[in-house]
């Protein structure tokens, strides 16, 4: 790739513009940051000392719209592939350039125009950190409503590519739902809006991953910030009762802001559980005193189940299948948390009290939705120190219609449970149907038999959506690791795919190698 015609073109635009202009990096600590996302795939290959084996040829850091319009004509007339980044923050190698070429970043187009607020929308550029994004929003007494856990790592821009969904998305929407239209560069250099009616050209682009365009900024709906919280915690036994609860709400026309359910495993992990528990509930060592027939007293009881729980840990995630039973047997309650969000103190205790009066589950009252409020960011960070500690840990979330939920989770538990330590939380509630979270841990002797076990627990469990007919994801997108898998989902989609992509980008500069285009599942 000829970099200094790059920077050439560049600079030209710059002098243009009158400002400095945009930097290149072809330095091999760049080309090796933007060679991965988050997916952790890409980094148990890391950690097993291999070199990166997407990196780009070189880092564009746009300043400008101006920036992004020239870089793709520059692209397209050398046919170099383009990759569109905002923070890098995918789970499933999206970002990643199969091709080399140019990592465009586009974090620093960061304009906002909120004075159309009255009307309810608000501008802002595609390189918006979320949680930067939300803060300016909130200064002006308003809120997106979209708060995904990466808020502090992700972009406006990468939200809207991957069809992302934030942790209150039952009451605002997913951000497909957040958006009103928006701004992207086109193959050929210009700069297209969807804002208007007739057929959705907004929705072409929403979840595309970077295949169609570059997206440079969207008119987004925005609202009021809701300042007063209530929240309760439900015990339920299973997870169907409070499914059945969850789906009747919604369907009553009922939007809490959180709607969260967390199967047996999870509701301990999260400790949300214990936030509320009532002094006469069971606990962890309660159930294994009585296991081994309430021998011992209290205190030496607790020693006994945190010894017990570190050593299992490690030895145990390599014997997923007794791990997973044993789960099972020792814990059995599961935690709902639902919490109404309003900005008005009053409007917010009726909320509260229509939202929870239809709740028919023990109440465990406020502390519960408290913690998850405190620690709503915490979870996804401590995934780190187990992959450091030589285990791999991901999500996989999916999602299908109410009838076929319980199915869903039965099947996919237990196919990733073969392999896997695995837990689940219901998060993403709508009128139809639900998501299903799956937070699942594994071990292996070594770091190229953790990469053999990744991949086959991801097999097992992408091959038990098929068959169970859901979508393989719910808002991850689909990146490298599902695009096999998307056949089964769209049933004919990628025939539809072909030629719109070839309209849209006939050179197939636009992230290549992703969606249907896609020559390698698992590099
Ligand atoms: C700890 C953690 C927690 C997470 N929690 C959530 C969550 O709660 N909800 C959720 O939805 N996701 C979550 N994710 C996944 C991830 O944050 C989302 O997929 C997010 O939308 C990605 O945004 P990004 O800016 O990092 O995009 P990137 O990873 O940079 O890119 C993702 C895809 O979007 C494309 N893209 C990026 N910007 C543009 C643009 N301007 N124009 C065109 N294409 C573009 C890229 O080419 C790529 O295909 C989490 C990830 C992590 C690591």
């Amino acid at each position: 790739m000829d970099i200094d015609s790059l920077a050439q073109t560049l600079e030209a635009v710059a002098a243009r513009g009158q400002r400095a202009a945009a930097r290149i990096d072809a330095s091999a600590g760049a080309r090796a940051l933007y060679s991965r996302d988050c997916w952790p795939y890409l980094t148990l290959q890391a950690r097993a000392g291999e070199s990166a084996r997407f990196p780009p040829d070189a880092v564009v850091h746009a300043t400008g719209v101006d920036d992004v319009v020239e870089v793709v004509r520059w692209c397209r007339a050398r046919r170099v592939p383009l990759v569109p980044v905002g923070g890098g923050s995918g789970v499933a190698g999206a970002a990643v350039p199969t091709s080399g070429g140019v990592a465009l970043d586009l974090k620093l187009l960061d304009d906002l125009d909120t004075s159309r607020a009255t009307t309810g929308l608000a501008w802002a550029g595609a390189g918006w950190i979320g949680a930067r994004l939300e803060h300016e929003l909130n200064r002006r007494g308003l809120t997106l409503g979209h708060f995904p856990s990466s808020i502090g790592c992700s972009t406006l821009g990468g939200y809207l590519a991957t069809r992302s969904a934030g942790q209150l998305s039952s009451r605002h929407g997913k951000i497909e739902d957040l958006v009103v239209g928006l701004t992207y560069v086109s193959n050929e250099g210009r700069l297209v809006e969807t804002f208007g009616g007739g057929h959705d050209l907004t929705a072409l682009l929403v979840g595309s991953e970077g295949t169609f365009g570059v997206i440079v900024g969207a008119w987004l709906r925005v609202e009021e910030r809701p300042v007063h919280r209530r929240s309760r915690g439900y015990l339920s036994h299973g997870v169907a009762p409070a499914l059945d609860g969850m789906r009747e709400l919604l369907q009553r026309g009922h939007r809490p802001a959180v709607l969260r359910l967390y199967d047996e495993f999870d509701t301990y992990i999260s400790g949300a559980r214990k936030a509320g528990r009532p002094a006469s509930a069971p606990t962890l060592v309660s159930r294994v005193r009585q296991h081994i027939g309430g021998a011992v007293d209290a205190a030496a009881a607790r020693h006994a189940a945190i010894r017990a729980a570190n050593a299992l840990l490690g030895r145990s995630l390599g014997a997923p299948l007794a791990l997973n039973a044993g789960a099972r047997r020792i814990y059995d309650d599961c935690l709902l948390v639902v919490g109404v969000e309003e900005p008005d103190a009053e409007l917010a205790d009726a909320v509260a009290a229509d939202v929870f009066g239809a709740i028919a589950l023990p109440s465990l009252g406020p502390a519960p939705g408290e913690h998850w409020y405190a620690h709503r960011y915490n979870v996804s960070y401590k995934m780190s120190p187990l992959l450091a500690a030589g285990m791999f840990v991901d999500t996989m979330e999916v999602a299908t219609d109410w009838d076929n939920l319980a199915n869903l989770y039965a099947e996919v538990k237990e196919a990733l449970g073969r392999h896997v330590f695995v837990m689940a939380h219901f998060s993403h509630a709508y009128v139809t149907g639900c998501s299903i979270y799956f937070t699942f841990a594994g071990f292996a002797a070594d770091d190229s038999a953790c990469l053999a076990k990744y991949r086959a627990t991801w097999d097992a469990g992408l091959q038990a959506v098929a068959a169970a007919g859901a979508a393989v994801t719910h808002h991850h997108g689909v990146g490298i690791m599902k695009a096999g898998a998307l056949d089964a989902d769209h049933r004919g989609g990628g025939a539809l795919f072909a030629p719109l992509k070839a309209a849209a980008d006939p050179d197939g500069i636009f992230n290549p190698g992703k969606l249907w285009d896609t020559p390698t599942v698992f590099p």
